[in-house]
């Protein structure tokens, strides 16, 4: 059976920079939870940033490829550079994927780690840019196929193909 590594606040953990959850109501996600598919990973609790925290962007909203080159930092609004707690979340996720066989993720869009469409441009504005985040870049670069919470449907396609359904 295919594991899926899923963003922790999609799965009602209370992990977000501002202490809350983004449940996700997904009926898909909800029967992949009772089949025991999901790991649920929260990269920036596990490398090392307290809950709650401040927001954090990127530099430029330059992508989570600039900053794994380490061409582009992670800034928080209070000014602090969290880019090595960054990476280490994603190293993190890529270490607990790799344990459990993850080809498919299904990670929180929008978020300086996790979002895989689009993330913020690095001026608290609220202005979104096509992008990806820090730990999806990483998973990416290593085969890993990153669905937003709005493209579940996707992702069972693709374990369907991985499946041999
Ligand atoms: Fe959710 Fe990912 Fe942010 Fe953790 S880092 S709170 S899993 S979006």
């Amino acid at each position: 059976m295919e594991r899926i590594l899923v963003s922790a606040c999609l799965m009602g953990r209370k992990v977000r920079y501002d202490g809350a959850a983004k449940t996700s109501g997904d009926a898909l996600l909800a029967t992949w939870r009772q089949e025991g598919r999901l790991v649920p990973f929260c990269p920036e609790v596990e490398g090392g940033l307290p809950v709650p925290r401040p927001a954090a962007e990127i530099e430029g909203g330059a992508g989570g490829a600039a900053v794994l080159a380490g061409a582009a930092r992670v800034l928080a609004t209070d000014g602090s550079d969290v880019t090595r707690a960054f990476l280490a979340g994603a190293q993190a996720a890529l270490a607990v994927a790799r344990s459990f066989g993850v080809k498919v993720a299904i990670l929180k869009e929008g978020s300086p780690s996790c979002g895989s469409l689009t993330i913020y441009d690095g001026t608290f504005r609220g202005r979104r840019l096509p992008g990806n985040g820090v730990t999806t870049a990483l998973l990416e670069l290593h085969g890993i196929a990153v669905f937003t919470e709005d493209r579940v449907a996707d992702a069972g396609e693709r374990l369907r193909e991985l499946e041999g359904a």
